[in-house]
Parts: C-alpha cells; structure tokens; sequence
C-alpha cells in the first residue's frame, strides 16, 4: 500500500482568521487567549479537511503565528540580547523580533527579512553568536501533535532541521569577526535530541525533518554535518523523514544513503529528472522515498497519468511499502481551497487545484498507485483526464499578433539611446537637489481607501465617485510631499489593491480569484493572479493617474509601475509555455505603458523589480539563463524612453551581492534598494563593483512601525558616503508605505527630509 503525505499546509486560515486575530491583537482589541484559541481552531479545521481527503500523514508543527524559522528561534532560545529584559512576555518578544516593539518606553528593532528559499515567503533571520545560549523553550511540534490526536489520525510533526536552520542563520553584530553559525551545531544538537525525543515519548512515529538546503550549492558544503548531525539524531527521535525541496539534489543524492533515516523526500515538481538518481542512490538501503509529484508550488491540476508514471518507476524499483506520494513542497505557497472562488467560470476551476485540492490529489494518487479499485478513485482518475485534456485544448489558442511581436524583438530594443553620463546632463532638467528626497511608491493604504475600493466592487460606489475618492487621495498626497519637503513625488497608489494584481487587471491573459491568498510575511498576504493565457496590455494602465498627479505640482512627479519579471514572480504562471516568454509578452505591454507615460509628461519613471533576485534558480548553474531573460525584459520595458526621462527600479529583501554585476546591466538611472538592516554590505557592494548610476539605498526599515529619529538616519548617511560617490545618491525609505499608517510614515518622513537637509549642509 503506497501512502500519502503533505509536507506542510497553508497556516492562514480559509478565511484569514489568523491575519485577523493577529492584527487584532496587536492593536490591543483581543486577548492573547482569543488569538490562541482561533489559531488552535484553525488549525483543526485544517486537519478535519486533510484527514477526510483521506491524507495518510497530517503535517503538525508546521503552523505559525508569523513566521515558522521565527517559531524555531524562539522555541531554541536563540533570541537575541536586545529583545530580552525588556519586560516583554512570550508572545510579544516574539512578535517584538518580528515586527520590532515601540511602546510604553520600549524601542526595538525588527529582526532581518529575507525571502524564504526561492519564494515570496519571508523568513525572519535567525541572529547567533557564541553566546546563543540554546535550550528548548517549549515543543510546539509536540503541543501540536497531541493536539491532533483528538481525531484519532496519523500525523507527523514538521520540524525544520539543524542543518538549515543554521545555514540560514546570520551572526549577531556582537560576533566574534568570522563567526560562522554553522560552527554552533553541537550546541543545537542537544535541543533538538530532546525535542526529537519528547516526541518519540509522546508517541509520534515519524517526524519531517526539513533540509531544504539540500538543493542549493551550499548544501554540499554541509555533507560532514549532515552525516554526523542526524547519526547523532536518529537513535533517540521517531522515524526520521528527511525533506528537501524546491529543488534538485544533484551530488547530494549520493551522501543521502549515508544518513540512517528511515526516509528521503525529493521535489519532482522542479526536478523530475532526479528520481533516478535518488532510486539508484537508495535502493541498495532501506530507506524509503517520498515523491513530491503534486506541486507545492503551482495551482495547476496534477496530470494523474504523469504523476503515476514516476511513482510506478519508484514502487517497481523499491516496492510500494517503500514509496510515499507527496506533495511536492509545503502549501505555505498556493491558497487554501477552490471552493471559496465563486467567480471564476467552471471551465477555468477545472484548470485548478488548491491546498486542500491537492491534498485529494495525493490521496488518489496514492490510492490509484496501490492498485485501488474504489470506484471514487477510478472517477477521479477519469475526471482528471478530461480535465487535462480540455486545458491542452485551450492553450491552443495563442494570439499571433503578440507571438510575433515578441519574435521580431531587435537587439537595440533593449538599450537606453545614450549611456549614464550623457543621460544624467538630460535629466538636469527635473531640477533635484543634491542628495534628492523621494519614497519608493506607495503610501498608506487607509481603511477609507480599502472601504472605498470594496464599495467600488459592490456597486454601493459608482466609477466616477471612486474616480473622485481616488482624485482626492492622489491630491491629498501630493499636498503632504509638498509640505514636508519631499523633491521628487509619488501619487500614492491609492487606486491599486496590490502592485500586480492591479497591473494583471488591466492586461489580456490573466484571472483573478477572491480568496485565494497566500501568505507573505507575517500578516501580510498576498492574492496572485493567474496567467493563463498570452499577456497583452487592453489600454493605458496608470497614465491617467500619473497625469492628475503631474498637473497637481510644480516638482517632478514619478510614474510607478511594477517590472515584468515581479509581475510574473508574483503571479502563478503558465506551465505550458516558458516563463522568459511570458516576461517578453509583459515586458512589451509594460514598454507601451512607459512610452504613454513619458508622453503624457512624467519625466521619472520607476519600473520596479522588487522580485528578480526571489526568481533567481537555487542552483547557480542555472543563474545566468534566467538573469539573462530576466535582466532583458526589464530593459525592453524601460528603454524606449528618451535620455531626459528619469528610469528608476526599485528592490527590496535580498542580497544583491552575487548577483550586481546583473542589477549594473539593467542600466535604470536611479535604483532604491532596501538597506536599512543589511548595514553596510550592500554599500560596499556598491562600490567594489563601481557602479556608477544613481542609488538610492534606503535609510530606514518600512516594515515596521517604528520611527527612525533624524540622528540615526544622519548616521545612515554619513556611513553610506564614506562608500558612495555623492553625486549619485538619493535619499528614501526601504520600501513603498502601504502598510504603515499615516501617523508613523509622517513622522518618518519629516526625519528623513531633515537628514537629507543636514547632509546638504555638511557635504
Ligand atoms: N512601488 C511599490 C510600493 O511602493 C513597491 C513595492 C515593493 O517593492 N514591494 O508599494
Ligand atoms: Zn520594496
């Protein structure tokens, strides 16, 4: 009999009630009970719904109240000096080092954002030195675990493992100078034995240990610890499910059957290739396979016959009992179920599988792989066959026009008319100051806007009464840029729900779902939209807006727009065609937009690109593939303009430093880049690779609501020039506002124009 297994499962609620509970908590309306007792109902419902789809193996454990790498910081004792003391309880240091902490003469900083793995998912950095004094705070793998058995159902707790935690770990600022976290796995090995033991007490008989670290190039390097660590970890922990993911293996396959777990689960979403190698490196042992078959990662239907043909080539080679199907990643990344979405038509959910979808997916194919002969399998089979068949049948209806636009793309479609140095005379024009003041787009997103664009969708608002709202938000932000001294000024984006969904609204070959969201960072989640067709723009998309604003003021107005290759990051591609030609057909819609814009009379014009590192492949072998297209489509998008016109680009959340000499070939005149917690590495950066256009490398962290007093944004600025040429930099937040309120983004602001005033006067 083959079994069936999810490897993680979306921990927001079907309905957002965590977003809710938790947003609640924070603005002091509900009790610290009341957000544990939702968080406990959801996570039950999650299980009733996993166990009736008929799922061997419940992930337990994996849920998380923010972040789950922060849940193990937390649980490990590994939370660094400056959030202790502080007269904070549990549950608020915790969110203290997700979010920082300003109240009641408490000011903290949040700990590090970085994205999780190749995803939009953003883990909160673990932060250690060799004062990190590890101990197991409590078990919540375990407090899960016995809370599921109230349904009478096999589970296996997730649990994220030594090896990559550790790798994912940063050192504190206190470290000794080459401190390396990896060097403290003796010391965390303790705190996981006893975890990985409490379990085997109370009665688990697997565990999932996640080491998606495996399928990146670092992983390699790990080999001695891996092998050591999880020797170590065997004799005392329940059968040991080693999970990677998002991924291929590649050598690592072959110090797998090394490692004395009982079980190895491999992606053969992303990596399908790999199921030999894993065949040939374990059939020799007793260790069992797991075969991630239904995507963790797309909201595409499995094609049945596809999936069974791998697990077949596994239970032939290893035998059934041997064999798990599985999907192929955690769900973290794909919405929690279709049944919500009543508006998209039945032909397009037949295309479809969410969460919990999949997780029927994995049951039938698991029972069709042990030779089930239930006729509800054999129906599901069949349904999965048309459904394929009917999609096949679709793609089929390409639009020509755009296939050959796309084709006949020339090499100089790419480049800017003349290099920086000439650009930059044209752009004297704009009138900026030294040191120029912007932000990167957005601000607040108030309740008024959010009640008026929901009144909008319901008809209680007519379009030229939201038109007028709209008017007044763009005026009533303008009029503050103006006061508080800003030089070069955003409209706000009030009118856009998100940055891609709004621009996926307004072209050809996407559809949207109501609920379907998925989680960011923390309480922020995020509702992609799907590609599903070719992509071509229906009309100008911010043109009228930026106008408005333009006609509003005196100084430069800049155009926002969001890249092709965030758009498509952020969106749940097509499976059928390239993910490059669906960035070409973007990049040309987006080029049109920009060349409307310059028309019009914008003269800077930010195409952000927030989501091109997350995009990047685990392995970097495949690096210069896809910065090669990546890097292009953003330039098609950008380099119609004349030399006056201002490009600028925006990034946030990554390391760029292996990847610059690629941010330097996209040629934008301006870039801001998050920076406010990178300290200065990001600057170096800079400067080691020469770069040579406008940066504007952000002055204070926007994902929090902290203010940053003028002081320590002067002190940002003095450390940046001693690096930077100061000529070239601009001066702005990490990030776009949305999600900050008025009050504390004002207050920011006016800190950040004083600093920039001061550097002015002393530089
Ligand atoms: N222009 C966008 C904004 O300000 C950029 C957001 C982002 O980088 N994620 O909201
Ligand atoms: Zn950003």
């Amino acid at each position: 009999m083959v079994h069936s297994s999810v490897l993680g499962f979306p921990r927001i609620g079907a309905n957002r009630e965590i977003k809710k509970v938790v947003e609640a908590y924070w603005a002091g309306k509900v009790s610290a009970e009341e957000v544990t007792k939702t968080a406990a109902e959801v996570r039950m419902s999650n299980w009733t719904e996993l166990k009736q789809r008929g799922v061997t193996y419940l992930p337990v454990g994996d849920f998380s109240l923010y972040d789950h790498v922060l849940d193990h910081s937390a649980a490990f004792n590994a939370i660094p000096k400056r959030y202790q003391g502080q007269g904070l309880n549990a549950l608020d240091t915790y969110f203290a080092m997700a979010r920082g902490h300003q109240a009641n003469g408490v000011d903290v900083p949040a700990g590090e954002m970085k994205k999780w793995f190749d995803s939009n998912y953003h883990f909160l950095v673990p932060e250690l030195d060799e004062t990190t004094d590890f101990k197991l705070n409590y078990n919540k793998a375990l407090e899960e675990y016995n809370e599921v058995k109230a349904l009478d159902k096999d589970s296996r707790p997730v649990v994220l493992g030594p090896i990559t935690f550790l790798a994912l770990a940063k050192a504190t600022k206190e470290a000794r100078e080459g401190f390396q976290p990896i060097s403290l796995l003796p010391k965390l090995l303790p705190v996981y034995k006893q975890l990985l033991s409490e379990l085997k007490a109370g009665g688990a008989s697997w565990v999932q240990l996640d080491e998606p670290i495996l399928v990146t190039d670092l992983g390699a390097s790990f080999e001695s610890q891996f092998v050591s660590a999880y020797q170590e970890l065997v004799p005392v922990s329940p059968n040991i499910m080693l999970a990677t993911y998002y991924g291929r293996l590649e050598s690592n396959v072959n110090f797998l059957n090394k490692l004395p777990v009982a079980g190895v689960h491999i992606d053969l979403d992303r990596a399908p290739q790999q199921l030999d190698s894993a065949i040939a490196a374990l059939s020799s042992t007793q260790i069992g396979l797991s075969l991630g078959v239904v995507s963790g990662r797309s909201i595409w239907k499995t094609d049945f016959q596809a999936a069974l043909k791998l697990v077949e080539k596994a239970t032939s080679a290893l035998g059934p009992e041997r064999v798990v199907v599985s999907t192929s990643t955690t769900l973290l990344h794909i919405p929690v179920t279709l049944a919500n979405e009543n508006k998209l038509t039945e032909e397009q959910k037949d295309w479809f599988s969410f969460a919990l979808e999949k997780a029927s997916e994995v049951a039938t194919i698991a029972a069709a792989a042990s030779g089930s002969q239930d006729a509800k399998v054999s129906a599901a089979l069949e349904a999965n066959r048309t459904s394929i068949a009917k999609r096949r049948e679709f793609e089929k209806n390409s639009d020509d026009s755009i296939r050959k636009r796309v084709a006949s793309i020339r090499p100089e479609d790419y480049e800017r008319k003349n290099p920086f140095s000439v650009r930059r005379e044209a752009q004297k024009k704009l009138n900026l100051p030294k040191f120029p003041t912007t932000t990167i787009g957005s601000f607040p997103q108030t309740k008024e806007i959010r009640q008026a664009r929901a009144k909008l969708g319901k008809n209680e608002l007519s379009e030229v009464e939201y038109e007028e709202f709209i008017k007044k938000e763009i005026e009533s932000a303008v009029r503050f840029q103006e006061r508080i001294g800003l030089d070069l000024l955003v409209h706000g984006e009030p009118e856009r729900n998100d940055m891609v969904q709004y621009f996926g609204e307004r072209l050809n070959g996407f559809v949207f779902t109501q609920n379907a969201w998925v989680q960011s960072y923390g309480s922020r989640y995020v509702r992609p939209p799907i590609v599903v067709s070719d992509v071509s723009r229906k009309g100008p998309i911010t043109v009228q807006w930026s106008r408005y604003a333009q006609s509003l003021t005196s100084k430069p107005m800049k155009g926002m727009l969001t890249g092709p290759v965030t758009i498509l990051n952020w969106s749940f591609p097509r499976v059928d065609i390239s993910r490059e030609l669906q960035a070409q057909q973007l990049a040309l819609a987006l080029r049109d937009e920009v060349i409307d814009l310059e028309a019009a009379g914008i003269k800077a014009i930010q195409v952000d690109e927030p989501a091109i590192r997350e995009g990047l492949p685990l392995r970097r072998a495949d690096w210069d593939a896809y910065l090669g297209w990546a890097g292009n489509t953003f330039k098609l998008a950008t380099a119609g303009v004349k030399n006056e016109t201002q490009t600028h680009s925006h990034f946030c959340y990554s390391d760029f430093d292996d990847i610059f000499p690629q941010i330097q070939r996209l040629d934008a005149d301006v870039i801001s880049i998050e920076a406010s917690k990178s300290d200065l590495k990001l600057i170096k950066t800079f400067k080691r690779y020469g770069y040579s256009n406008s940066i504007g490398p952000g002055v204070y962290d926007v994902h929090s609501p902290r203010v940053p007093p003028t002081e320590e944004i002067k002190e940002r600025l003095k450390a940046m020039l001693e690096h930077l040429d100061q000529s070239l930099l601009f001066v702005n937040p990490d990030c776009g506002l949305k999600t900050r309120g008025w009050k504390e983004t004002e207050a920011s602001l006016v800190n950040l124009v004083n600093a920039a005033r001061w550097a002015r006067e002393n530089y």
